[in-house]
């Protein structure tokens, strides 16, 4: 039996539960989408009061990770419109619903954020612990949301698939939230890595001491050749590629140029960032 409360969300019961009609599970993504910006505070004093009559199942904050619940999982909520005769809050063994604390394109820190996508999802993972609980797939029966944009699903895939679904692809709605969302399928699962030889591929920033004139090794002859292989060599000759000099920092600063540096920034002295992103092989 799977739990019918999120854990980790904060349990806010507001009563008024109805019955599922049964079918496959599904979960549907919204986004607030509030022209004051409001916060999760903001919104969960709405979802448990005025504004009960239309609550999801879950709140969740992408930004902050807070987590709300108002309905158990067995239960409809109330978040979307009906088609005709279809109660579309009741479709499915499960119809979890996500309002997600988000307006398009919100500045949040002082940072402007386009999409959920975009957003650090914080504990996403934990939510889709929870959907894959109740048996709902990762699976988009609609396709992924790609634009703030009606993209409706035809009646007999919104009763006949498990899966996930755009507020603005259940039939019978007009809202077009949630906009482009992050590959769920991705979320919570384990990168699969090859196993580690217990050395790292490349080779680590050595210190920026490393880089003092005349100093001789295999890693000075390894970067050589990658600033050669990256269209950065600017070395008069191959000789003594181990060890480095002028040649070394006029290439090195072609390299930093290449990633967008300037002035300062690409003054031919290796730094830890440019170096990493150089895959400088382990020598
Ligand atoms: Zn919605």
């Amino acid at each position: 039996m799977p739990n019918l409360w999120m854990p980790g969300a904060t349990r806010h019961a507001i009563g008024n539960t109805g019955a599922m009609h049964g079918g496959p599970a599904r979960a549907v993504w919204h986004i607030t989408s509030n022209a004051k910006d409001w916060t999760y505070k903001n919104e969960l004093g709405w979802f448990t009061g005025d504004g009960r009559e239309v609550a999801p199942h879950l709140l969740w904050d992408p930004f902050t990770g807070e987590i709300a619940q108002f309905f158990p999982a067995d239960s409809r909520s109330l978040s979307l419109q009906n088609a005709d005769t279809i109660k579309t809050n009741r479709t499915g063994k499960y119809c979890i619903q996500v309002e997600t604390v988000f307006t398009a394109n919100e500045t949040v820190n002082g940072q402007r954020y386009a999409t959920v996508r975009d957003t650090p999802c914080k504990n996403l993972d934990q939510i889709m612990a929870w959907l894959r609980s109740l048996g709902i797939p990762d699976t988009w029966p609609g396709g992924a949301p790609t634009a703030f944009a009606r993209d409706t699903v035809s009646l007999s895939t919104w009763l006949g698939e498990a899966g996930h679904f755009g507020h603005n692809q259940v039939p019978g709605n007009s809202h077009v939230d949630p906009g482009p969302m992050p590959n769920l399928a991705a979320i919570g699962k384990t990168q699969t890595t090859k196993p580690s030889t217990g050395q790292p591929k490349y080779e680590p920033f050595p210190g920026a001491s490393f880089f003092r004139t005349g100093h001789r090794s295999p890693v000075i002859a390894a970067m050589h050749k990658r600033l050669v292989a990256e269209g950065c060599g600017r070395y008069q000759s191959d000789a003594h590629a181990d060890t480095w000099g002028s040649g070394d920092e006029r290439s090195y600063a072609a390299w930093q140029r290449k990633l967008g540096y300037a002035g300062a920034d690409a003054d031919g002295r290796p730094g830890p960032t440019s170096w990493a992103k150089l895959h400088v092989p382990n020598s």
